[in-house]
């Protein structure tokens, strides 16, 4: 009967044990999740907000910026840097990404007339009221605004450019070029958002530079630009 009763408590305790080691470790998973990832507020208006992440890669490397959202239409592109970057390792640099969302609802992306898309403008005022001064105060030495479009530049898909001919940004964008396969270089001559960001940036001796992507190649294809955009630029040297 004693001996019963041992048993019992002993399996008691075992259940409380293992009970409670579940939900510790499921916890500690939870937590990694939302902490992995740190999204800091940075401005924030009725037309929308920008938030920033943080010190991805090498904590005491160079750092780089990227810029997604100056275009919301463009979204898919976005999504695949936000996906991608963060979850890579042995990265040279230290980049931080800008994310832009407008309050406006730009769900559809109907077609490329340049001008009128739902979100665009605003933006691209988003860029220049919130991004562009923490950029310019930044020490960055490379800014790489992405963008996507729906096949308007005959031949070129996936493409890097400068705004400012003869700039050190021109430079890196034909660098980055030169040292992928599917990247091409191309200047398209216009931008609407150009003058928001990457022009004045260029203009304060920041080098910054477009990356554009047809947004109607497959999700896999447009997957591994990306990561060939990203590699390529960790593997430049300033
Ligand atoms: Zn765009």
């Amino acid at each position: 009967m004693l001996k019963r009763r041992y048993h019992l408590i002993l399996l008691i305790i075992v259940i409380i044990i293992a009970c409670y080691a579940f939900v510790s470790i499921n916890q500690m998973a939870h937590q990694d999740n939302s902490t992995a990832i740190k999204h800091e507020l940075i401005g924030n208006d009725s037309s929308g907000s920008v938030e920033v992440i943080r010190n991805i890669g090498n904590p005491n490397g160079k750092k780089i910026a990227y810029v997604v959202g100056v275009h919301p239409l463009e979204n898919d592109t976005h999504k695949n840097l936000l996906k991608l970057l963060p979850k890579l390792n042995n990265l040279n640099y230290s980049y931080d990404i800008y994310i832009i969302n407008v309050s406006e609802n730009f769900s559809s992306y109907g077609q490329l007339h340049p001008d009128d898309q739902p979100g665009r403008q605003t933006g691209q005022e988003l860029a220049l009221k919130y991004v562009y001064p923490q950029i310019v105060n930044g020490s960055y030495v490379l800014v790489i605004d992405v963008h996507a479009h729906g096949g308007a530049y005959g031949e070129y898909n996936t493409f890097v450019f400068c705004p400012v001919e003869g700039s050190s940004g021109e430079s890196y964008a034909r660098n980055i070029s030169q040292n992928s396969i599917n990247i091409s270089y191309y200047n398209p001559n216009h931008t609407t958002s150009g003058p928001y960001l990457s022009v004045p940036l260029n203009q304060h001796g920041i080098p910054a530079i477009y990356f554009e992507e047809n947004s109607y190649i497959s999700q896999n294809i447009k997957e591994s630009h990306m990561l060939e955009l990203i590699q390529t630029i960790d593997n430049l040297n300033f």
